[in-house]
């Protein structure tokens, strides 16, 4: 049987990084049964019999992230052969808190002291003999960048492994703490393995609930040992589990002060820090940060994305799509069966696909400006400002993707440890309004408030108030309650980017997006066009008379009074669950508009009989809010991992879009009309 290796460290401790160099190309990326944390495994290269395990980033085995509790219970009912503890050097101490708990699991550790090259540069002595031995556990000095020290890492860890090596030397605390911990200890044994009874002393010792749940102890010793403890706060005037921080960190910082020497004087600045005084200053922060996006952008968007969609379009409507539906009509196959490929399945894969090219683009930045480590800033400048209306100041990332397409930026939740704080980005990240509401925008704007350039840009200032305002409403639920996770983050030292990980990174995340393109677009694609072309008998006819009408005959009286009742109206707002784009064609079609053209003269005159002003404003509202494109919601069901909190943020969104439409209506048509 193969080998388990667990790869465990602090986030920005570079343990991608060394994963990535130790399994080469035999990894698999997964989640973790039941819960979106993504799971890595590979074979140490060229070695089948070693199974190496990326385990989320965590500061400590405290349960407070879902990440460190599905580290923790990796390690205590995985029980892997080995840990691999990469820590970053250049924060030597508080990466050795998590060294410390890690070493009381009673797994063997084996220490990747990471970023030594940073070390090095710094001049910076850290004696790794001496540390070695005040942890009891063999220490690595590495590289992921110059990739020194990686071939011993892996011989060290695969030497330890065969012969089976012991734990290293836990932390020791101060004696009446030691006291406490031993007697748990002693009421306890038996109940957990031998090697890992230090570890649930210590938990119980912190009321660790979850620990305390899977213990099942009898009444009699659970009162033991609540009232060992009890005695033990009364006696230090101090909560459980802070005494056992606070002694941790006091451990950790005598052991540190034996081995490591910096070469600066406390007080002098390292290049980094010469950054970060202007880059996240106070004043400066934001404009730096617009700027950089706004560059971005430009760059993916405009002009080299620009570039590419005209030639990802004329691919799949001029030379698939044409060519393919003259092949199948020579080959006698019925006209049904063309439009159902040619202008259902490939127009809408096409039109998902054609932002792959701007996609790749932002991602490449994106993964640039992260590699770096300028991400870890913009979401620390974020956070001072989202704090104040308690959201996590990572949820300001997806939300600035989602100015681009709401896919992406919900699938960059992800970078989210904590799943409360995820799971609202998820759901409020598709307020911001998408690239594909633009053209809806753009053409209600261009036939009903056409020298009006703020009705426009008064969406994107929707979105962020009502980001904002459901953030602040949601927070009073129950399933959203508690404050965000506190950023506890050490800024990590910027990085000369390495190309092979960005790349890895954009794929990562793009192809994704490319395999949604092929299953639930396709599949919706066809089943729209189908809707749009037959009736309810499956003949071939008119949009008028299709099934597509009468449901939007159906539900029409609902967005009466909202301004925008027929049904021809009420259709589009069901087509655009397909691409937020096609609403418009819906109404190039249903409207009988022709080729809508923006500035085309006879706009107003078809348009007007369906809106008003105020109503085409209350149409804006609602698409801006309701629930986004059918790739956004497949998305929102992958990283929810839960068809209800899918349902959930559906609803919530589209009662939101019902509210805010009628309120613009209604209050609207008492003000202009
Ligand atoms: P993870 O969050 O622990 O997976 O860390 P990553 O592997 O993503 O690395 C975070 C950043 O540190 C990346 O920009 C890496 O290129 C960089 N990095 C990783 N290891 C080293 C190293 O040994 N030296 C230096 N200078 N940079 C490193
Ligand atoms: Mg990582």
């Amino acid at each position: 049987m193969a080998h388990t290796i667990a790869l465990a460290g602090n986030p920005n401790s570079g343990k991608t990084s060394i994963f990535n160099e130790l399994t080469g190309s035999t990894q698999y990326v997964g989640n973790w049964p039941g819960v979106t944390v993504e799971k890595k495994e590979g074979y140490v290269k060229g070695d089948k019999r070693h199974i190496i395990v990326d385990l989320p980033g965590i500061y400590s085995l405290s349960p407070y992230t879902l990440e460190e509790v599905v580290t923790r219970d990796f390690l205590i009912d995985g029980k892997p052969d080995l840990i691999i503890n990469v820590v970053d050097a250049t924060n030597l101490e508080r990466n050795l808190y998590l060294t410390t708990q890690l070493i009381e699991t009673g797994i063997p550790v084996l220490v990747a002291l990471n970023m030594f090259d940073v070390i090095k540069k710094n001049g910076d002595l850290i004696d790794t003999k001496k540390l070695s031995g005040l942890l009891g556990c063999p220490i690595v000095e590495t590289s992921a960048v110059t990739r020194v020290g990686l071939k011993e890492l892996v011989k060290t860890a695969i030497t330890m492994v065969e012969q089976a090596e012991s734990g290293g030397k836990p932390a020791t605390f101060s004696a009446p703490v030691e006291k406490t911990v031993t007697s748990i200890m002693h009421l306890i044994e038996g109940k957990v393995p031998p090697e890992t009874l230090r570890w649930f002393a210590i938990k119980l010792y912190e009321r660790d609930e979850k620990v305390m749940q899977r213990l099942t102890l009898s009444e009699e010793l659970h009162h033991q040992v609540a009232s060992l403890v009890e005695s033990s706060e009364t006696a230090m005037d101090d909560s459980a589990e802070s005494i056992i921080t606070n002694e941790r960190y006091e451990y950790l910082t005598n052991l540190t002060a034996k081995c490591h020497k910096r070469a600066r004087q406390a007080g002098s600045l390292s290049t980094s820090d010469r950054i970060d005084r202007i880059v996240t200053n106070r004043f400066f922060a934001l404009p730096i940060f617009f700027l950089i996006m706004w560059g971005i952008y430009y760059i993916a968007i405009q002009t080299v994305g620009d570039y590419f969609i005209g030639g990802i379009e004329w691919l799949f409507g001029d030379l698939i799509g044409e060519n393919l539906a003259i092949g199948l009509e020579r080959i006698g196959t019925s006209a049904w069966l063309v439009g159902l490929v040619v202008d259902g399945i490939i127009a809408g894969v096409g039109s998902v696909l054609t932002f792959v090219p701007q996609m790749m683009i932002l991602f490449f930045f994106l993964a640039l400006m992260e590699d770096v480590g300028y991400m870890a800033r913009v979401a620390f400048i974020m956070d001072r400002i989202f704090r104040k209306f308690g959201l996590s100041g990572k949820s300001f990332i997806p939300m600035l993707i989602g100015t681009g397409c709401t896919v992406p930026a919900i699938m960059a939740s992800r970078t989210i440890e904590n799943q409360r704080d995820r799971r609202m980005t998820v759901m409020l990240t598709p307020f911001i309004p998408c690239g594909a509401k633009l053209p809806v925008f753009a053409l209600l704007v261009g036939a009903f408030f056409p020298h009006s350039a703020w009705i426009a840009s008064s969406m994107y200032l929707l979105g962020i108030i009502a980001v904002i305002v459901s953030g602040v409403i949601l927070k009073q639920t129950k399933a959203f309650s508690g404050d965000p996770a506190p950023f506890v983050m050490e800024l990590p030292a910027y990085h000369i980017p390495r190309l092979k990980g960005v790349v890895i990174h954009m794929w990562d995340r793009g192809k994704q997006f490319i395999k949604k393109a092929g299953t639930i677009i396709a599949v919706a694609s066809a089943v729209i066009w189908m809707l749009q072309s037959t009736s309810w008998s499956f003949q071939m006819v008119e949009t008028q008379e299709s099934i597509l009408a009468s449901l939007g005959r159906f539900i029409a009286p609902l967005f009466a009074p909202l301004g925008f009742g027929t049904w021809e109206v009420a259709v589009a707002t069901i087509t655009g669950l397909l691409a937020k784009e096609t609403i418009v064609a819906t109404f190039g079609i249903v409207l009988g508009l022709g080729n809508v053209a923006e500035g085309d003269p006879n706009l107003l005159s078809s348009i007007g009989a369906y809106f008003s002003p105020v109503s085409a404003y209350a149409f804006m509202v609602f698409t801006l809010f309701a629930a986004p494109c059918a790739a956004a919601i497949g998305a929102t069901r992958r990283e929810m991992q839960s068809a209800r909190w899918t349902w959930a943020a559906i609803l919530f969104q589209t009662g939101v879009a019902y509210v805010a439409a009628l309120v613009v209506f209604q209050i609207g048509s008492l003000l202009f009309m």
